[in-house]
């Protein structure tokens, strides 16, 4: 037998057919829960032995069993990582078991009960076959060996219903897992991948000098690195005419020339070198790879970039440059690990419930200018290592999280590396105006935003800031499908007009995610994640991530008419407000408002609608006629500008009927309802709208009344005076109005 190890001790016989289900659910003696009291107990009581194991244990533990009788042979694996002492040790096993039913992974916490013996509960269990693993506790006796490969660990699982499964594993490699890295670079740049970590001056006291490279990183996070022999210098053409890279030309690049290159999970990263990134100077480095099906398995660092801005004053500017260069480098590729940035741990799904944010974690995925103590403190006391929260995910999650080109990337990477400021003096925040961030299925999703000035000093900003698509970055990502940026319907020509937010005081603005000039984002239902970042001169302000969940549809009618609603017609009426000239889109939503009455999107298709009717309207009428080179020539070429009146009496009457439908309107719960529905942003801009709409078509009375309820409900909510003040003017501009 290959494993070799099989003396009768483990249940299963080697060789012959076996039921796995009898093997994992075995039933061998009646003390079973004494074992089980006996490990509950040791889960609280460690003991302080003198002694422990010579020889190191941590690793990865290893069975394979072939079941020949089978007609085809087929593997019974089993692998085990422990992890109790040697570099950076976290008191966890895991362990995978891959057989013709199972496919589980399961990690345990441990204690060490005996000199070379540690026990503890299974806290996590990933059941991927159809076998489901039913342990719950593990008590693991070391043997280790002078010939490290003779080691081996006698493994028994438990649970509380008195199943009790031992095994023995055989002692692998001190390594847990493999990976290969090939690095390739532009022409001309000379990566940085080797570094002595006291070089410069700012270092932790007592840290040692050596030639650290990037493998060795790797190495004591727990990985046998191979570094491919291949060695790309890529010409700078590939980067285009402008010798600037594209995350596109760099995912053609991977496939040309990393050796490895193949569209499926493997144990290998492509890391690339080269000069500018076309984000420019402000990008130094970028994990590109959510291309195509398979994530993470290339990334790339930028020498021409600010990680190569020589710092003030700094005798050893050279030295600081280096570590930059180096620090990215490993940095870009703990992200093609799956790590996230150390502040943003909790963003999207976290793969276990112990990941929290780590914004001052002494790590290589924390940003040393977003350390609280500034990048001085950073360098001062980092020691060029992974966080144990990033370690523990790099050994023990379950192989398909952390593996290069399994799991999605879950992140955006339009972020990636922007340069940040070393004194933020603004917050943005974002959030829906909802107790629960749900939405129903195809209402728009709008977040209102709120920019906050947190220093001291007046800051000046654009107007429209939180408006314009252009430096506001919106990011929709779908659990499990890829991140996508919302487009901008115009790149709108304001005049920047800049405003000025006093210290302490806010910026509000709205925007709507769900789509776009060219397609939905949101477009089904389930979970989603905004991002949201403001590109600005001097520096970029992220805000918080908002998880928000589309309900299903709620009938058939809305399920059937999706395929007519989710369409980028459609989406461009509901930007723009309503059209008079797309008519088909506006057939849609009519009858989108009628049929899908008690739907939120019934509201906004009853606002597109009625917009346009409540004001005269200037139409080009082609008459029948091409459409002429341009406007101006217009009137020469026989088109006529035909006027279409507005109809108040139309527009009150979808008011009444749809936007406010209840008999009893107006009601202040119905107000409520739709400021909820709306944000108070957009609920206000609306009923605006549609006191004037009421005005115009003699009903000055509900005109007034939903102004009233508005102010009474805002008055309650705290919102701003100006605001307040706002409607107030409003008031009376109607009450004034003469019919
Ligand atoms: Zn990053």
């Amino acid at each position: 037998m290959e494993d070799g190890v099989n003396n009768g001790y483990d249940p299963m016989i080697p060789g012959a057919i076996v039921q796995e289900e009898e093997d994992l659910n075995l039933v061998e003696n009646s003390n079973v829960m004494e074992e089980v009291q006996e490990m509950e107990q040791a889960n609280y009581n460690e003991i302080k032995s003198p002694y422990r194991p010579l020889i190191g244990v941590s690793g990865r533990y290893d069975r394979i069993v072939r079941h020949f009788k089978m007609r085809k042979p087929f593997y019974y694996k089993e692998r085990m990582h422990l992890d109790v002492d040697g570099l950076y040790p976290l008191k966890k096993a895991s362990g995978t078991i891959k057989s013709l039913l199972m496919h589980s992974h399961w990690i345990a916490s441990l204690k060490r009960v005996n000199w070379d013996t540690w026990a503890g509960p299974i806290e996590d269990v990933y059941d991927y076959g159809r076998g489901k693993f039913p342990y719950t506790y593990i008590r693991i006796q070391t043997v280790a060996h002078v010939m490290r490969r003779s080691g081996y660990a006698n493994v028994t699982f438990t649970n509380k219903n008195g199943m009790k499964r031992a095994i023995r594993l055989k002692f692998g490699s001190k390594m847990m897992r493999e990976v290969e890295f090939e690095f390739d670079h532009q022409n001309g740049t000379t990566p940085e991948l080797t570094i002595d970590p006291t070089a410069h001056p700012l270092h932790p006291e007592g840290l040692r000098s050596e030639e650290l490279t990037v493998k060795k990183v790797f190495e004591r996070a727990g990985f046998r690195v191979k570094v491919s022999s291949d060695v790309n210098a890529i010409p700078s053409t590939v980067a285009g005419n402008n010798f600037k890279w594209s995350n596109n030309e760099l995912h053609d690049a991977m496939q040309t020339y990393w050796s490895r290159f193949a569209n499926v999970p493997q144990w290998a990263l492509w890391t690339f070198i080269g000069q500018q990134h076309e984000m420019g100077h402000s990008l130094g480095g970028i994990m590109f790879d959510s291309i195509g099906p398979n994530h993470r398995q290339g990334t790339a660092i930028f020498h021409d970039s600010f990680i190569s801005n020589l710092p003030q004053n700094d005798p050893n500017a050279n030295e600081w440059v280096k570590r930059m260069r180096f620090w990215t480098t490993v940095h870009e590729m703990g992200h093609a690990f799956n790590l996230a940035h150390s502040w943003q741990k909790e963003l999207g799904n976290p793969w276990h419930p112990s990941v929290v944010n780590e914004p001052d974690a002494l790590s290589f995925m924390n940003y040393p200018y977003y350390h609280s103590g500034g990048p001085n403190t950073f360098f001062s006391n980092f020691e060029y290592r992974f966080s144990n929260q990033e370690l523990f995910f790099m050994r023990h999650a379950p192989e398909r999280h952390v593996q290069q080109g399994n799991d999605n990337w879950f992140d955006n990477h339009g972020f990636e590396w922007a340069e940040p400021a070393t004194n933020a003096n603004l917050t943005l925040e974002m959030r829906t105006h909802r107790k629960r961030n749900e939405f129903a299925f195809m209402e728009p999703v709008v977040l209102e935003l709120k920019l906050k000035n947190t220093s001291t000093i007046p800051q000046v900003v654009d107007k429209h800031c939180l408006e314009e698509l252009d430096d506001l970055v919106m990011i929709v990502k779908k659990q499990g499908k890829p991140a996508m940026q919302v487009k901008p319907f115009t790149h709108e020509c304001y005049d920047h007009e800049q405003v000025v937010i006093e210290p302490g005081r806010s910026l509000f603005g709205s925007i709507n995610v769900s789509f776009g000039p060219d397609k939905w984002y949101v477009d089904e239902p389930g979970y989603y994640d905004i991002h949201c970042c403001m590109r600005m001169e001097e520096q970029d302000v992220l805000a918080n991530a908002v998880k928000i969940r589309i309900t299903p549809p709620r009938s058939y009618d809305e399920n059937y008419m999706a395929q007519d609603i989710i369409t980028a017609d459609v989406a461009r009426v509901l930007h723009f407000n309503g059209s008079r000239v797309m008519t088909s889109a506006n057939d849609v939503l009519h009858e989108t408002m009628t049929k899908l009455k008690s739907a939120p999107i019934s509201k906004h298709a009853a606002h597109a609608l009625l917009v346009p009717m409540s004001k005269n309207y200037q139409l080009l009428d082609h008459q029948g006629k091409d459409a002429p080179v341009n406007l101006s020539t217009a009137a020469s070429a026989g088109f006529v500008f035909k006027q279409e009146k507005a109809q108040p009496k139309e527009a009150a009457r979808i008011i009444n009927n749809y936007v406010f439908a209840s008999k009893e309107f107006p009601v202040k719960k119905n107000t409520e309802a739709f400021i909820d529905a709306k944000g108070h942003i957009d609920a206000k801009q609306q009923i605006s709208i549609y006191s004037r709409v009421l005005a115009q078509a003699d009903n000055k009375e509900e005109a007034l009344a939903i102004l009233h309820q508005l102010k009474e409900l805002f008055v309650e909510r705290s919102v701003l005076k100006t605001v307040i003040k706002d409607i107030d003017s409003e008031i009376k501009q109607i009450t004034n109005l003469k019919m």
